[in-house]
């Protein structure tokens, strides 16, 4: 069971996804607030029952399951709805995490929660023992992002402009992972950071005096 949880945010296509690769590759457990997320509404769930009860059935598709798309649309320029929306999904994603980083094997796990700043920050995940924050500069951070998603530049600087800031990220880490260079150097990081958790993971040693 794993004692020690690091929680990875960055960022979208700072890297995070990248240095979770690393983390596993290195036999460490991760979890993943997005898919936490989407088996949250999943059928049958009460996640979806309450979503239900909140905006009415207009949310569903024919086969029953959340239409991802219309429920973008009702929370898109209605906050409140975007909030109620939250309220539902992100304490389930929270619980969701922290029994996966628990009940992971090896010294410590890793949960990537992309939305860790913007979903109020340490208080909300006071589980987590550490985070770390992959953090690069906007210029590189919109070109990936464009690369990877056949997206507009246009596009890809508003999505930017709808997340937290880098300062109200690096307000909340304890390690900051710079993704600026080649991703072997992203990989080498990684590496000295994992050597750090399972230090930081041990039990506290007891110096008796016999
Ligand atoms: P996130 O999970 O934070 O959205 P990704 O890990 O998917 O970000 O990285 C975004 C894109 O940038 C991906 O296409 C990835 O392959 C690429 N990428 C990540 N790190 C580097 C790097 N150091 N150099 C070049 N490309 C990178």
């Amino acid at each position: 069971m794993a004692r020690f949880c690091v929680g990875l945010t960055g960022g979208i296509a700072s890297g995070k996804t990248t240095a979770s690769r690393a983390f596993a590759a290195l036999g460490i457990t991760t979890a993943d607030a997005d898919i936490a997320a989407r088996q949250a509404v999943a059928p049958g769930s009460p996640g979806l029952a309450a979503l239900v009860q909140a905006f009415g059935t207009g949310i569903l598709d024919v086969a029953g399951e959340l239409d991802r798309r219309r429920m973008r649309e009702r929370v898109f320029s209605d906050p409140g709805a975007k909030r109620q929306l939250e309220s539902v999904v992100h304490p389930i994603v929270r619980r969701d995490l922290a029994a996966q980083c628990a009940a992971a094997p090896g010294p410590y796990a890793v949960a990537v929660i992309p939305l860790l700043t913007e979903g109020g920050g340490r208080e909300a995940y006071a589980w987590l023992d550490r985070v770390l924050v992959v953090d690069v500069d906007a210029d590189r951070q919109i070109e990936r992002l464009v690369q990877r998603d056949g997206i507009s530049l246009e596009l890809a600087g508003r999505m930017l402009a709808a997340q937290a800031t880098q300062r109200q990220r690096l307000a909340i880490a304890d390690d900051v992972l710079v993704n600026a260079g080649a991703p072997d150097a992203l990989a080498r990081h990684v590496g000295e950071l994992d050597r750090r958790y399972r230090q930081l993971a041990e039990p506290p040693r007891v110096f008796a005096p016999y």
